[in-house]
């Protein structure tokens, strides 16, 4: 695993150490001399990772950071910021400015690749999700998701484990008194992560010595290796002050680390940007399976559209044959639909066609595939069923139709009728759209009949 890195500094020599450093681990480097200069690279050459100076002349750091992270063409972008002084209060600056984390110069190595190849591989997972995101938007599937921003984002649960109960109520403290979170504390390796089945929490703080022997490492790993706590945000508390125990925590899957002397409005700061960077993923990633759905649902009646069914029916087929078992299609049309629209107004159709794709699921099993092939046109896949079982579900949605009339909200009653086509697929039918075209024609024959009615292809029935 490579990636871009831009290395921003008004000192050239700096830029050269850095630049050495990093290849060495085959990175590939690009360098800006000021925040202007980084700011276009920053757009123009997409780097994975943005080392940024604090003192330069015109733009210091903290300003580049925080215009980079107000546009959403590079707020995604980790910043890494460089100082020489390192106080406390010039890292919650940073932070507060949107900023990753921080090295001190004279760079330590392992502190460098350690926190490079975190941000790196944390970067390819947004990248990835961007971009399925950017693929849904453009096909109209979902709005645009804004980086990081609003308030709402500092919200969410924490576990939060120490080494002594006494330390976790002192930080479980400061962080309720800073964040709007619910936080649970514990001090047991087993407790954290019965836990975090549990409660699920946005982000853990995780200390290297838990209670009675528990292991802060190994509950890193354990995180990380179940699905539903992978993308939570895990920040790492190093007991021992080592950056060796700090790197092999990021290794492991840890978001970020604070080494001792603890400072609690460090951490607050480093799990408010973990927060973020947690919520903007969430929001991405359920824009995108929403997105999804909606590309196989109706929008009206929530039943799956045309685009699904076709696919979903392949699968139907392939399990009949693999079973050597039946299934059944059914066609609905409603009757005389056109004069509802005429009469009512399409308001009322639609009302019509909502109600009776909910009368259709009702009496359907969850198994059965439901889909709005189109208009007043609707197909219902029935695996397992044989022709008894496809007679009195298809009388059944008949009658459901017809014996309660479909009430409007302007108070108006409406008789509504279906007309219903069944064909009942043979062992070994290969061919789900022969079976459709059968159902198809019994439901001619059904309209032929005059409506009303339920009638089978006739080799079926
Ligand atoms: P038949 O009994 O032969 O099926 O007669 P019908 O009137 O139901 O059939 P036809 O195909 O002539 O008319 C279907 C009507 O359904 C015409 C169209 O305006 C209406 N329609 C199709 N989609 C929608 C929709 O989404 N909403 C509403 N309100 N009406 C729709
Ligand atoms: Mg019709
Ligand atoms: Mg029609």
């Amino acid at each position: 695993m490579s990636g871009r890195i831009l290395v921003v500094d008004d000192v050239a020599t700096n830029r050269v150490i850095l630049k050495a450093k990093l290849a060495t681990a085959y990175f590939d480097v690009i360098q800006a001399a000021n925040g202007q200069e980084a700011l276009d690279l920053a757009r123009s050459a997409h780097p994975d990772i943005i080392l940024l100076d604090i003192i330069m002349p015109d733009m210091d750091g903290y300003q580049v950071c925080k215009t980079l992270k107000s546009n959403p063409e590079t707020a995604h972008i980790p910043v890494v910021m460089v100082t020489a002084m390192g106080a406390p209060d010039e890292r919650i600056r940073g932070l507060n400015a949107g900023a990753d984390d921080f090295l001190t110069k004279p760079i330590n190595d392992v502190a460098l690749f350690a926190r490079v190849r975190n941000l790196v591989r944390v970067k390819i997972m947004f990248d990835e999700l961007r971009l399925r995101d950017s693929t849904t938007r453009e096909l109209g599937l979902s709005e645009f998701v804004d980086a990081w921003s609003h308030e709402s984002d500092l919200a969410g649960s924490v576990l939060l484990t120490a080494s002594s109960a006494d330390e976790a109520a002192c930080w479980g403290h400061c962080l309720k008194e800073k964040l709007d979170l619910q936080v649970f504390e514990t001090g047991s390796e087993r407790e954290a992560f019965a836990l975090a089945t549990l409660e699920s929490p946005d982000a853990y703080i995780v200390h290297q010595h838990l209670q009675k022997g528990g292991d802060g490492l190994r509950l890193v790993s354990a995180l990380r290796a179940r699905h539903e706590t992978r993308q939570s945000a895990i920040i790492f508390v190093v007991g021992d002050g080592l950056m060796e125990t700090a790197e092999r925590a990021l290794d492991l899957g840890a978001s970020d680390y604070i080494m001792p002397p603890y400072d609690k409005n460090e951490l607050t700061a480093r799990l408010r940007s973990q927060l973020r960077r947690k919520h903007y993923s969430d929001r991405l990633r359920s824009n995108v399976r929403d997105g999804l759905r909606m590309a196989v649902t109706d929008p009206l009646t929530g039943l799956f559209n045309r685009r699904y069914c076709t696919q979903h029916m392949g699968r139907i087929v392939d399990r009949a044959q693999a079973s050597g078992g039946p299934f059944t299609v059914m066609m609905l049309d409603l009757d005389r639909f056109k004069q509802v629209n005429d009469s009512h107004g399409h308001e009322a159709g639609d009302a019509v066609l909502v109600e009776f794709a909910r009368r259709l699921q009702e009496n359907v099993r969850g198994v059965d595939l439901v889909a709005r092939l189109g208009g007043e046109e609707f197909l219902v896949a029935m695996p397992d069923a044989d022709n008894a079982a496809a007679q009195a579900v298809a009388e059944r949605i008949r009658a459901a139709v017809e014996t309660r009339p479909f009430k409007l909200d302007n108070g108006a009653q409406l008789a509504i009728t279906v007309s219903i086509g069944v064909a009942v697929a043979g062992i070994g039918e290969t061919d789900a759209q022969a079976v459709i075209g059968r159902a198809d024609l019994a439901l001619y024959k059904s309209k032929a009949a005059g409506r009303n009615v339920v009638s089978f292809y006739a080799s079926a029935a």
